[in-house]
């Protein structure tokens, strides 16, 4: 079986088209850039990679590039669309409705057009590319699955904000979760890693990117997670700010005359380790200058630091114990001097990793960091978004 999985974002279109049966990535690229110019990188294993500029004004020709070149006789790896059996969306949020993966009909569009309003960032291209991929091919089965649902168990006094309850009711604000195809992902992956069943394990999943959360999971399932109703709440990020007084917003607005959304800039796009350090969101640049003696690249790092020690010492309290911390994304899974700053002084909790093991770990694949008789294992997991989509997909086209 061979599944396409796309990942819209505003400006581009990720692609990769998976043989389900060998687990294989036959090939996979980004189209950047579009509606403002465009271009396409397009991978295959043990090929030179393509890089094009054209125009691609919008999801749809890109779409249509896309389709072009992986049916094409030089950059190719099918002969033609047929061969693709089922396509995987992801899609960030699925609202209160859209509680798991689900075949893309006509009313989850509907539905997923409704709540556009607080998801305006990431619903509107993902719907573009499931209606191109409806209009340039209708026989293929089109799978949506969503960042949230892995949430949609959550209990209510966990994802209500204590804010007048009409607002939960009659706007759907509460907390949402993202991330969550990938704490899935790493989840699963940590409970085949120990040879447990994931059913007898409690976790908590640290999604350590340019965009981070950190989810408890309680025998498969999360039971919180440090987003809420928008990918902007829980810990410092790349350019989020994480969780601030929300009082903030106002006495911003009130005293400097800014308008909403020169705030929800502010907070979104200029803050975290960017905002902090003044040099960069990008972890490895912060770092680097925190070593070279730069104050608030360390303070940027200090902050992170201390909210992620924060959130796992709050999950084990909700989970009331604790078998597993896993560390994935571009910073838990490449930043060691991260992994090791969040470990340390954590024993009381269970959590000690071996240093030398941490420093010298294996990229790109599952690996064991805990010290040898630790309470608790410590692990850096790869994750793969992508593969789980694809997973899901088959399931539901399958069925
Ligand atoms: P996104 O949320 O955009 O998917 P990623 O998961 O790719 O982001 O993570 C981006 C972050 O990962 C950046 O802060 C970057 O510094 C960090 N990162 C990526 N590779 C490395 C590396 N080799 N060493 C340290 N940090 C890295």
């Amino acid at each position: 079986m061979k599944i396409l999985v796309l990942n819209a974002g505003s400006s581009s279109l990720k692609y990769q088209l998976f043989n389900m049966e060998s687990s294989e990535v036959l090939a996979k690229g980004n189209c950047e850039r579009i509606g403002a110019g465009g271009t396409i990188t397009h991978k295959r294993p043990n090929a030179d990679p393509l890089f094009e500029e054209l125009n691609l004004e919008n999801h749809g020709v890109a779409l249509e590039r896309v389709l072009a070149l992986l049916c094409s006789d030089e950059y190719g790896v099918i002969k033609s669309i047929s061969e693709i059996d089922a396509v995987g969306h992801r899609v960030a949020h699925g609202g209160e409705q859209l509680k798991e993966s689900s075949i893309v009909t006509e009313s989850v569009i509907k539905y997923l057009e409704t709540i556009v309003p607080i998801n305006p960032l990431h619903g509107p291209p993902a719907l573009a590319g499931m209606k191109a991929c409806l209009e340039l091919m209708p026989e293929v089965k089109q799978v949506a699955v969503f960042d949230t649902s892995f949430y949609s168990e959550i209990e209510d006094f966990r994802y209500i904000y204590p804010i007048p309850y009409e607002f939960y009711e009659n706007d759907k604000i509460r907390r949402y979760g993202f991330h969550g195809t990938s704490h899935r992902y790493v989840s699963a992956q940590l409970a085949k890693c120990l040879g447990k069943p994931i059913e007898e394990l409690k976790i908590i999943t640290c999604h350590l990117g340019n965009g981070s959360s950190i989810t408890a999971v309680d025998g498969g399932k999360a039971i919180d997670t440090s987003m809420g109703f928008s990918p902007q709440e829980g810990i410092e990020m790349g350019t989020r700010s994480g969780s601030i007084d929300p009082t903030i917003v106002p006495y911003l607005m009130k005293t400097k005359g800014y308008t909403a959304q020169e705030v929800e800039d502010i907070i979104n796009k200029k803050s975290g380790l960017l905002g902090v350090s003044g040099i960069s969101n990008d972890c490895r640049n912060v770092n680097e200058a925190a070593e070279a003696g730069n104050k608030r690249a360390e303070l940027a790092i200090k902050i992170l630091i201390n909210g992620i020690k924060k959130h796992i010492g709050s999950y084990v309290a909700e989970l009331n114990g604790l078998d597993a911390v896993v560390f994935t994304a571009g910073i838990g899974e490449n930043d060691w001097t991260i992994r090791e700053k969040v470990c340390d002084n954590m024993d009381y909790l269970g959590i000690e990793i071996d240093k030398e093991k941490n420093k010298n770990f294996k990229r790109g694949i599952p690996f064991d960091i805990t010290a040898k008789g630790a309470k608790v294992a410590t692990w850096v997991i790869p994750t793969d978004e992508e593969y789980m989509i694809a997973i899901d997909t088959q399931r539901l086209a399958n069925k």
